[in-house]
């Protein structure tokens, strides 16, 4: 082993620290204890609201200032006197202007208020859905996070202000209201309602705060002394089953690995029937919120791919419960800490406890993909940077701060050692519990515990941008050991992100058959790497550390000829790292048809779904051009063999990737007209009229899809007609998307104005809208342009700003970038276009990549 640069070395790199990062109101005054009581009117969609907020005053001031937006103050006192408020609305700010300064020390503050109950999911919001029976039904939730608590109380509503939280909720007699911490009290009031009392929080950050209340049953189980919870809605509580049985193995986990106990004495998942365009889970400390599908597991229509995406899910908001709500960042700049955290951490626990479903390899094919892909562009952005406004904030809910957080954080730990990792994380848990950190005082927990710095490596991926391209040439052998040249620059798929640029990148090699080595790369000139065996040699052994390799074309067809013996991961990392880089540029897409033709037909399902994912994206880069139809004709002849492999039907113990594979391959050869395939799909759907579970549960999305993209007029009625008389808020939520992917104008236009009317709740309007944009960018694009206030209505205030470009970003026509230019110019302030900016580049990326490919795609289609 031989280290490639002396870490010594890499201290002199000049990277600075980010400033201590903090929200925008004054430090003079912190909130210590809330006491708030609401009273929802569900029907009216209002709520009236009384606290009492003890504070601590550490500088006299005769101001006050805290967060509240759209609340209707009535009353405000400060140590019991009446004191005026003024309102910024602009900055969802209130002060309280006092009549003499208030000295340092505790004082009370009190107000009172009307809020209002949203249809979409922020501050505190309705689910509307349909009981079995069909009658009409309102679940009642918060949605705080990033900053909408201020829209049910006032609130000091940035991260950095932990407090207590008491909070009390008046409910129905026939409902019954959760919240973060256990019921304490129930007072019968004398209109027959409840005034619920809930355990005093610990001190907690206000997003993390949550209500909610319906008709729901709860499910517990006990795991030492935590009761573990699910609450549906009424009937279906038996499906929160898997979710219990899940949570108590990752509670177990969890206890052990962060070495600090989940300190509170319940872990409520709460499943909503209802949809959000921003979100699928929230981490509330001790009352997790989940939109059904992603909570439930409902066998008649689901499969082992939805309970793998159930537990993943379960892992993620689990481990929120230490990396977010007892550690918290102190201000959103490092939002990634919550989130690239979590997604690693819940892929870590899944990978121990789910082994086969063989997740680390899973990952290679999707989210470390999807994560050099977002960070290849113009576009992209450091895992780290300075967030203010609320639009930037709403925006920072990223692939780089997910997926690109993710895989920086599994290069850290294998760089240093699962061990060793694990004990700098234990050491931060312990140190920072109820407290706010900034990333650096994680790195020194890592660092210490590794005995030498990380942040020369961690600074690099974190506060730059880009994806590193290690270029591997001259693989020689000399005595039994083989020696790699390697060397950096910035990989890229447009001129803007080709800029030069270095980091220390950690670098593992194996040869194939022989021993392997670690080493870090560091600055653009020649590194030398030596390893036990001769070539060919594997750079980026198992895909852990985040960059993309280019071999020479000597070594890579030497590399590629030994691809059955590769391991999986790095046969996944090679088909992506091939296809990337002729995407971008870098070499001839005939080297990754080389690699392609080296899958032997019985690869891994995994290699083959990312091979389907790769050649039908070819068909969508070249929509409504001459290409498409043979570059669709070409794909279905390879891929039509790998579905009769697999068979159309699931076999009982399958892989959840493997029924994944299946989907994909049905939906593709469905999109792709396959006339058997789509006259099964219309007998299927024809059945669900008197059996509806007629369609088995692992081909049912493909299927639907077949017949709602190839439906006829008629069909399409049919559909809409099985849809409004759905009384699953999840089958009515996927079918709502199904009525927008029609292939046919008219069926567009069709689904389009159902957006226009109230058939649908607000949240299924939004996702029909986003689904007609699948494959009709520009018709999608103009009628929400047209109907501005309409579209804007179903919408999360902090999904606008990008959700309208985005429904133009999979346009091929020439006039979309200047239309969506204009949308922008005239509807989004500077600082509020980091969609914007995100449409544009992927549509000027998807120009130059189609033409750059046209020849190789074209010759290819032709073989
Ligand atoms: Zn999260």
């Amino acid at each position: 082993m031989k280290f490639a640069a002396p870490l010594a070395a890499c201290l002199l790199f000049g990277v600075s620290t980010p400033a201590l990062a903090a929200g925008s109101l004054p430090q003079t005054v912190a909130p210590v204890a809330y006491d708030i009581t609401v009273d929802p009117d569900a029907k009216a969609l209002t709520f009236t609201g009384s606290e009492s907020i003890t504070v601590d005053v550490k500088q006299a001031t005769d101001t006050i200032t805290l967060n509240a937006a759209d609340l209707d103050i009535s009353k405000a006192t400060f140590d019991g006197k009446a004191t005026p408020v003024s309102a910024d609305a602009a900055q969802q700010q209130i002060t309280l202007k006092l009549a003499e300064p208030a000295s340092v020390g505790t004082h009370v503050l009190t107000f009172a208020w009307t809020g209002k109950i949203n249809k979409t999911a922020a501050g505190f919001f309705a689910i509307d859905y349909t009981n079995k029976d069909g009658s009409d039904a309102r679940m009642l939730v918060t949605q705080f996070e990033a900053p909408d608590a201020r829209r049910f109380a006032p609130m000091w509503d940035e991260p950095g202000f932990k407090a207590t939280f008491k909070l009390s909720a008046v409910a129905p007699a026939d409902e019954t209201a959760f919240s973060n911490m256990p019921v304490s009290s129930v007072d019968t009031q004398a209109d027959g309602s409840k005034l619920y009392h809930f355990d005093v929080s610990p001190k907690m950050s206000s997003y993390l705060l949550f209500l909610g209340m319906g008709d729901v049953e709860r499910k517990t189980i006990q795991d030492g002394n935590v009761e573990i919870g699910v609450i549906t809605r009424r009937g279906v509580v038996d499906q929160g089953d898997y979710a219990l049985q899940s949570a108590k193995r990752v509670l177990d986990y969890y206890n052990n690995y962060f070495g600090t106990p989940y300190p509170l004495p319940k872990l409520d998942m709460i499943a909503g029937p209802g949809s959000s365009q921003f979100f699928a889970a929230m981490e509330n400390w001790g009352a997790i919120f989940y939109f059904e599908p992603t909570l439930l597991f409902d066998p008649s229509h689901e499969t082992v791919s939805d309970k793998e995406d159930i537990f993943l899910t379960i892992a993620h908001e689990m481990a929120h419960q230490w990396f977010g709500d007892l550690v918290t960042p102190e201000w959103w700049d490092d939002l990634w800490l919550n989130e690239g955290f979590a997604s690693w951490m819940s892929n870590k626990a899944m990978n121990d406890l789910n082994p086969s479903w063989n997740i680390a390899a899973q990952n290679v094919a999707h989210d470390r993909e999807g994560a050099l892909g977002a960070d290849s562009t113009a576009a992209t952005h450091p895992i780290i940077r300075h967030l203010t406004t609320v639009d930037q904030i709403g925006s920072a809910f990223d692939g780089i701060t997910y997926s690109k957080g993710q895989a920086v954080i599994g290069m850290i730990e294998s760089t240093v050692g699962p061990d060793t990792f694990r004990t700098g994380i234990r050491n931060y848990m312990a140190k920072y519990k109820y407290s706010n950190t900034v990333t650096d005082q994680l790195w020194d927990e890592i660092g210490k515990a590794w005995g030498k710095p990380i942040a020369p490596i961690a600074h690099d991926f974190t506060l730059q941008g880009g994806v590193p391209l290690i270029k591997v040439a001259s693989e020689t052998c000399s005595g039994g050991t083989g020696t790699v040249n390697l060397s950096q620059g910035r990989f890229g798929l447009d001129a803007a992100s080709k800029s030069p640029q270095t980091w220390h990148v950690p670098v593992k090699i194996g040869a194939i058959g022989g021993g392997a080595a670690d080493g870090i790369v560091s600055g653009p000139a020649n590194t030398a790497m030596t390893v036990k065996g001769c070539p060919p040699v594997v750079v980026n052994l198992g895909k852990q550390s985040y960059f993309r390799t280019q071999y020479d074309a000597k070594d890579h067809a030497a590399l590629v000829a030994q691809f059955p013996r590769l391991a999986l991961t790095d046969q996944l990392g090679t088909l992506g790292d091939d296809m990337a880089l002729a995407r971008g540029g870098y070499q001839d897409l005939g080297v990754y048809f080389d690699t392609l033709d080296a899958v032997p037909q019985n690869a891994d399902p995994l290699v083959w779904s990312v091979v389907a994912g790769d050649i039908g994206g070819f068909a969508s880069l070249y929509r409504d051009t001459p290409l498409e139809r043979p570059l669709r004709a070409k794909a279905d002849k390879i891929l039509s063999p790998i579905l009769q492999r697999i068979g159309f039907e699931a076999k009982p113990g399958e892989q959840p990737y493997v029924v994944d594979l299946r989907s994909s391959l049905i939906s593709q050869l469905g999109v792709d007209g396959d006339p058997a395939l789509v006259a099964k799909a219309r007998s299927y759907v024809a059945a669900l009229k008197t059996d509806p579970d007629a369609i088995p549960a692992a081909i049912r999305r493909p299927i639907l899809l077949t017949y709602a993209y190839n439906a006829t007029p008629a069909e399409w009625e049919a559909l809409l007609a099985l849809t409004k008389a759905e009384t699953n808020p999840v089958i009515k939520n996927f079918d709502v998307v199904m009525l927008g992917l029609a292939k046919d104008d008219a069926l567009a236009r069709r689904a389009l104005d159902l957006v226009k009317t109230d058939t649908f709740t607000a949240p299924q309007r939004a996702s029909l809208l986003a689904a007609t944009s699948q494959r009709h960018p520009d018709m999608a694009f103009d009628f929400a342009v047209a109907n501005l206030d309409t579209v804007n209505e179903l919408l999360e205030e902090s999904t606008r700003a990008s959700y309208v470009v985005s429904l133009g970003s999979r346009s091929n026509d020439p006039a979309m970038p200047g239309k969506i230019q204009a949308f922008a110019d005239k509807n989004l302030p500077e600082s509020s276009r980091q969609g914007v900016k995100r449409a544009l580049t992927s549509i000027a990326v998807r120009k130059e990549v189609a033409e750059r490919l046209r020849p190789a795609v074209t010759k290819w289609a032709a073989k």
